[in-house]
Formats: C-alpha cells, structure tokens, sequence
C-alpha cells in the first residue's frame, strides 16, 4: 500500500502540502489513504495525535461525492468543521440538538444537484434516530454521491471497550445499505478482542488493518502509593518537576475534582475542576482559560479529554485508580503530545479499588459520553457490561501491584503488541528501580490466607484479614476473638507489603471476591471478602502453586519517588 504509482498520488502529495499544508505523511497515512480510495474497507489503530483526520480528509477533498464521518462529540466536530473552512473545504455537520431549519438546509444542499459538501458529520445518534438522514444517505447513495463512511473513534462500538456507546451499535446498519461504500474506521484504542468486535458489529469485509506502535517514547510513567498526604505529595512533585507548565489531574468522583481543584489552588497553583455536573457554557469556559494558560491544571473526571488538542500538556496524574488500562493509557496519552518529555503518574490505593467498583456497580462512574449527554439509564450497567468493567479494573489492579515489569510493555501487552523492555531506557518507575527481580513460591502464604477468609465466617474485610495475620492485637480483632484463630500473627515474620500483595494478587486471580457491601451518605463503602469455592478448593488441595515476582532488592524499591 505504501506504492506511489496509484492513479491519485500525484493529487495526494499536491493537495497534502497546498491544502493542508504538510511537507510530507506521517508513518501509515499514505498506505490508509491508498487503501481506502482503493475501495477496501479498512480499520486503523493510531496512537491519538498520530494524525488520523488526514487519512480521510485528503480523500475526501479529491475522491467525487461525499463523506460521511460518525464522530461522538460535537465539540469534537465542530473544531474540525471550522479547520476544514478555513483550508477552504466545504463541510457541515447535523446534531440532535441543531434547529429544525438549519437541518432542512443541509438535506436540501445534499439534494441538490451536484452537492457541494465534501464532508458532512454527524453524531452516531443521528444514524440511530434520524430517518431523514438515512433517505438522505440512500438518494446520494443512489445518485453516487456517497464516497465513503468513516467512522471515528470506533472502539466506542465495543461491548468490551473502555468506552462503550450504545447508539455506536445501531452502525452496522450502514454496510447492509451500503455495501459497496468503502468503510474507514478509526480508533487509537482498541485491544484485539475490541477490535474483532467492531470489525463484526459494522460488518467489515475482507477489512485492511493498518496498526502501528501505542507505545509513546517521550512519556515517563510511574504508579506511587497513596497515602493521606497524597495532595502534598502531588503539589511537591509538580513544583520540583513541572512548576508553572500544564496538566491534568484525573479524579474519580465530581466532588474530588472540586476538593482537590481548591486544595492545589491553596498551594498556590492556578488549578481548576471540570466535570460532567457543569453547564456546558461553565465548562466551556473553563476549557477555554485552560487552552489559554490562564489556568495550568484542570482537575477533571474523564468527561475531559476527548477532544483536547493542547500539544504541550506536561503531566497527567491519576488523583485515583482509573477504569481500564485503555482508558489509562488514552488519559496518559493527552500528554506530551509535542513529542516532549511528560509524566504520568499515578496514585494508587487497595482501597480506591474497593471505591471504583462500588461506583461502577451503581453506573456513578462519569463517562466521557457525559459531555453530549447521555441518560444514565441508557449505561445501566448490568450483566456482560458490569463484567467487563470489573474485569478491567481487577487488570488495572494488578498493573500497580505489579513492581518489577516495565510499565511500557504491562500496557502495550493490553493492546497486543510486544515490547522489549530494554528499550524503556529507564522511563517507567519499575525499570527504574529494579536492576533484578526474585521469584518467590507464595503458594503457603497464599493458602493461610484463604483460610483466614474462612475462618473469619467471610464476614471481614482485606484489611481486618491482613491484620490478623500480622498477628494484631487491636480491639476489633479481640473483640471478635480472631486472636485466638489458628492463623492469626502467621505472617508476622514477612516483609512488608507481602502479605497484601498476595491477598491482592488472589482477588485479582478470582480466588476471593471482593463483596462491596454499602455506601453511607459520604460515599464511603465497606466490603468483605468472599471464598469462590471452586478455584479455592483446587488451590487448598495443592493443586496449583502461587509464583509472584518481587524486587530483589528492597531498598531499591525505596528509591527516590521523584527520580523524573
Ligand atoms: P489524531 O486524530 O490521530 O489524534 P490529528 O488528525 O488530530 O490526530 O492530527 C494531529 C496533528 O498532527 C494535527 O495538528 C495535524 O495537523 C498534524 N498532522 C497530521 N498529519 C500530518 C503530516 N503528514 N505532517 C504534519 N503534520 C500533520
Ligand atoms: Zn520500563
């Protein structure tokens, strides 16, 4: 595909460096755009800002007839509708929410002879609810006006994605009306099995898949203990390494954003919250100041970020455990997108674990699809999704359990690409600090464990469990007499943190079962852990040994946190 001898090559180069202004394609654009105005149907897997819109706007701009681009925000549209004017390309997009007469306007303009647009967006919904559109799909359609369909952001497809959008679904219904329309879809994230979702549910055929690497060289990744003090742990990393430049700071519930917003501004740094509970016009505004560097940190929930263009975003810190290791590395990759040095960190707590899941089971998690607004009735999450969600977040677990692999090849594994882990140069914390790492056999630790849980009625909690059996003799465990239970103060003699990394690896591994039991009105929830019987009686039998890898050297491990 990376030929230059296809009828349109000299029309490609002219227009990429007069129209668009480029010098020359980045990796994968000219073998998409070729593959795409080939007729093929292709899916393209493209780090953010690796320079997806051209892949579809040049062919758009040469090949006759229209485009039509499903994209999922309409901030997100209207930013490339107003770039294409200005390059003095004709495009124009439909929205639920846009007045009656304007919608006329554009089906008459599609109806019109010889259509002038090039582009027209439009927002997934509008394929689910519009008739009009599709009559106006099929008259183009008919008349060979219909170049193509592109679809951005296509992950959102998936069931099993990080980012799932209901009326992303219905879009199958475009290649059983058009199958002979070549299909584009764009993602830059999708694991495989995300990928074999989205290529069934739009009915891809015979589809050219076009990958390229998700590692991204010039960010710095670390995951930190979070303690009581994190804010002042997070004020002094960004006033030793980043003072004054642009961030993000990731947080899970509207009220974090709000409390650690003012808490950083206290600190003295011009911070401030977005998140789905704003108006748009409060957000909007909020945005704006920060594309401006009237404000250098934006406290948000994930409804910030799809969009966001600003090249030189220095930091993104995750204030609590993320949903997903997609969803991690996306909100990552909205830093450094300049290609300059960046971090990311995050902060990580058992016990955020316990929280997430709770507000997932309950759908309170705020999604990205909070900024065009969704009903939270329509993510009710239940069955196959709440599966999913929770299996993704025990992977995120065991990411921050995890510290002896390089971070760049734990997340790369996610979306199935190997990564050599001598080339992170020391760029994650994990390559950072361990030069070895032991094995260790933890199968008897992880057995007494088990029995605790059992002992203990599987009535208590990973706390209550990992103070017995460092042997506590607190007023909550005489008060229960587990003092007096045959494993109590067993693993007194262990290193610390060992004990919890196993008891964490066996809820991570489905052998315990976190139970979130409630929330009070502050939103805080309890929860006990549960024995899953079935896995648990193969372990206690001695039928399977429990392997973890620990760093070899334990100072090490204590290494300077701001090494970056
Ligand atoms: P993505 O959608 O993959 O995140 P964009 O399409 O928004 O990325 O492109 C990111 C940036 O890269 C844009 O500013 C765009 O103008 C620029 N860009 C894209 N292709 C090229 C190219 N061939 N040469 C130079 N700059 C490019
Ligand atoms: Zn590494």
């Amino acid at each position: 595909w990376s030929s230059k001898d296809f009828p349109w090559t000299k029309q490609l180069e002219v227009n990429n460096k007069k129209v668009f202004g480029n010098h020359s394609f980045r990796p994968n654009q000219r073998e998409i755009i070729n593959a795409t105005m080939s007729g093929c149907d292709v899916f393209v897997l493209m780090p953010t800002g690796g320079g997806k819109s051209l892949t579809y706007q040049l062919p758009a701009l040469i090949c006759p007839g229209i485009t039509l681009v499903i994209s999922p925000l309409v901030s997100l549209i209207q930013d490339q509708i107003m770039h294409l004017l200005q390059a003095n390309i004709s495009a124009a997009y439909l929205s639920a929410n846009m007045e009656w007469t304007e919608q006329q306007e554009i089906f008459r303009e599609l109806n019109s002879e010889y259509c002038n647009y090039k582009l027209l967006y439009v927002t997934p919904e509008k394929i689910a609810k519009s008739d009009a559109l599709l009559r106006n799909l099929e008259s183009l359609h008919a008349r060979e006006l219909l170049a193509r369909i592109v679809i951005d952001e296509a992950h959102c497809v998936s069931q099993w994605g990080h980012d799932f959008r209901p009326d992303y679904q219905g879009l199958g219904i475009l290649k059983q009306k058009f199958p002979n329309t070549p299909v584009l879809a764009l993602t830059a994230t999708a694991t495989a099995s995300v990928k074999e979702d989205v290529v069934q549910a739009l009915g891809l055929v015979n589809c050219i898949v076009f990958r390229q690497s998700f590692n991204r060289p010039n960010l710095r990744y670390s995951v930190l203990p979070k303690t009581k003090k994190c804010l002042e742990d997070v004020d002094k990393f960004i006033r030793e390494n980043h003072f004054d430049e642009c961030g993000i700071i990731y947080c899970l519930s509207r009220m974090d954003c709000e409390k650690v917003a003012e808490k950083l501004q206290e600190f003295g740094h011009k911070s401030a919250f977005y998140h789905g509970n704003m108006d748009p016009a409060q957000r909007a505004f909020v945005q704006k100041q920060w594309s401006k560097d009237e404000i250098n940190i934006i406290c948000a929930t994930v409804a910030f970020g799809m969009g966001i263009n600003k090249p030189d975003v220095r930091f993104v810190i995750h204030h609590s455990l993320p949903k997903s290791i997609e969803g991690y590395h996306q909100e990552c990759g909205r830093a450094g997108r300049d290609g300059l040095r960046s971090s990311c960190i995050l902060y990580y707590s058992y016990s955020d674990y316990i929280r997430v899941k709770h507000m997932i089971s309950q759908g309170a998690i705020e999604q990205n699809s909070m900024t065009y607004g969704y009903s939270r009735s329509n993510m009710t999450n239940s069955g196959r999704i709440l599966e999913t969600n929770t299996e993704n977040l025990l992977r995120m677990v065991s990411y921050c359990e995890n510290d002896v692999d390089c971070r760049r090849l734990l997340q790369l594994a996610h979306f199935g690409e190997k990564f050599d882990s001598s080339t992170c140069q020391k760029t994650c914390d994990n390559c950072l600090k361990n030069t070895s790492f032991i094995e260790k056999d933890v199968t008897e630790i992880a057995k007494q464990l088990v029995e605790l849980v059992k002992l203990t009625g599987q009535k208590v909690s990973s706390s209550h469990i990992l103070e017995v059996y460092r042997g506590s003799l607190s007023q909550l465990v005489k008060k229960h007499r587990h003092d007096t239970l045959s494993f109590h103060g067993a693993g007194k003699r262990l290193a610390k943190g060992e004990a919890s990394r196993v008891l964490h690896h066996l809820v991570v591994e489905d052998f315990l079962v976190e139970e979130v039991k409630k929330s009070d009105f502050y939103g805080s929830v309890s929860s006990i852990l549960k024995v899953n019987d079935p896995k648990v009686h193969n372990l206690l039998l001695g039928g399977q040994r429990i392997i973890l890898r620990f760093p070899s050297s334990i100072k090490a491990s204590k290494l300077a946190k701001y090494e970056f």
